[in-house]
């Protein structure tokens, strides 16, 4: 018990006392300890009433002191007001210090509440969107952005990524758009415009096409001349057979860069998803399996396990390109004696192409790497059996143009397996395919 509590215990006392003593002189003691009660009771209500009209105006009433426990009530209150005020300050200035340094980046940044409303914006949001304040304040931000692309973005709820869209006022701005929820329910949209590092992309990209394609044309006709050279070595040619031997090898190592490279810019030109013609995948594996076959010359043991019928709606020589780099590669990539296995199936979840080899195996540090244009692991290696270092880049295109994964599982010195998943959208079964899995050896 407080002493203010205390006090107060002893006042109320002395009153009721004070009282009964005045009463008992009238010979009225019960009435006299009544009214000095009553007395007391009232003094209570005054400052309670004080109190109230604290509490209705703050900053406009201003609280007595009047000791006791009264004193006390109203100096905590005071306090937890100066307190309250200095903390409403501070938030204030935090509040105001982040809607500078947001204001001030280049990027939107755009709040959006539970129903996806727009609750706060900056300026860079304001220029990027055309967003007008206050008028578009609780507005959904998906009635102001309406592209297909941010739209699906927006109610799938699976916010890993981002999206690119064009901006909603201008359709040359390309912008990227990235939604980050926090707290509960609440959401941050981040815009950024890549318009300049699309354009400088595409430039890269056309000079690439440009000089590739430029290229090809002397190089064929050197690539002639070194051909009819090689057939006919002899007489005066005759010191010069291993040099032109070796240019002309040189020469198709360039071609095929060329080619590959080419490949590659058409691949990244086409930014849309490939087309859905249907595509007899067996008969595709079957050959592919046979040209690696030819090329190893006896050297591996393939073994493919097509089940036929499972049909896939794609690009005829993207898909080609897919398992011919694949599978060569598992050939270039395998000593003599190695077994490569070439399987294609279908299940709930998609189709799958998968290539399997007892190779070399490629070690974890080089696995994110192996996508990258001219990544190689042992380039020494690469170029001695023909490889550009793009067959993989060209691989993961092709793959993104139809909405495929791939997956690379590896051990040095023990082999590789490359698997590509194809969405189960992109499957057709064939109408005769109700035969099980073949093993063809
Ligand atoms: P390359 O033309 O050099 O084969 P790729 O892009 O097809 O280029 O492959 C990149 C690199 O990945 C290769 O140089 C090689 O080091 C490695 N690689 C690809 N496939 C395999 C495999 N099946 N086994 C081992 N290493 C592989």
């Amino acid at each position: 018990m407080t002493p203010a509590l205390q006090q107060e215990i002893f006042k109320a006392g002395l009153r009721g006392l004070l009282g009964l003593l005045i009463g008992g002189l009238f010979g009225h003691w019960l009435l006299g300890v009544g009214m000095g009660l009553a007395l007391y009771l009232l003094m209570h209500l005054r400052y309670l009433a004080v109190l109230r009209n604290w509490f209705s105006a703050p900053k406009l009433v201003e609280l007595p002191e009047p000791g006791g426990i009264w004193g006390e009530v109203y100096e905590s209150l005071l306090n937890l007001q100066k307190r309250n005020r200095k903390r409403k300050k501070r938030l204030a200035a935090i509040v105001s210090e982040f809607q500078a340094s947001t204001e001030a980046l280049p990027d939107g940044a755009v709040v959006l509440g539970e129903r996806g409303e727009i609750v706060w914006f900056n300026t860079a949001g304001r220029t990027l969107l055309g967003l007008r304040s206050p008028q578009d304040f609780g507005q959904r931000i998906a009635n102001l952005v309406r592209h297909p692309a941010f739209t699906a973005y927006f109610t799938s709820g699976d916010y890993g990524s981002e999206v690119e869209a064009p901006s909603p006022i201008n359709t040359a701005v390309l912008l990227s758009y990235r939604i980050i929820p926090y707290g509960s329910g609440q959401r941050l949209l981040v815009v950024r415009d890549i318009s300049d590092s699309r354009r400088l992309d595409t430039i890269r990209r056309d000079f690439v096409a440009n000089a590739s394609h430029e290229l090809r044309t002397p190089l064929t006709v050197l690539r002639g001349y070194l051909d009819m050279m090689s057939a006919d070595a002899s007489g005066p040619l005759k010191p010069w057979r291993a040099p032109i031997v070796e240019m002309r090898a040189q020469a198709q190592r360039m071609e095929a860069l060329i080619a590959d490279l080419l490949k590659l810019a058409r691949l990244e030109a086409d930014g849309q998803q490939a087309r859905l013609d249907v595509l007899d995948v067996p008969a595709m594996l079957t050959r592919a399996v046979e040209d690696a076959k030819a090329v190893s010359q006896g050297q591996h043991c393939f073994e493919s396990d097509i089940a036929p019928g499972v049909q896939l709606l794609g690009r005829d020589v993207e898909v080609q390109s897919i398992f011919t780099n694949l599978i060569a590669n598992a050939g270039q990539y395998t000593p003599a004696g190695g077994v490569i296995r070439v399987r294609w199936w279908a299940d709930t979840e998609g189709a799958h192409f998968n290539v399997a080899d007892t190779g070399i195996g490629i070690s974890d540090k080089d696995l994110p790497r192996l996508t990258e244009r001219f990544y190689r692991v042992d380039v020494g290696r690469s170029r001695a059996s023909g490889g550009t270092g793009l067959g993989l880049s060209i691989v993961k295109h092709a793959l993104e143009r139809h909405e495929g994964r791939m997956k690379i599982e590896s051990e040095v010195g023990v082999g590789s397996t490359f698997t590509c998943n194809f969405p189960l959208h992109r499957v057709q079964m064939a109408v005769a395919a109700v035969a099980p899995p073949t093993a063809l050896v």
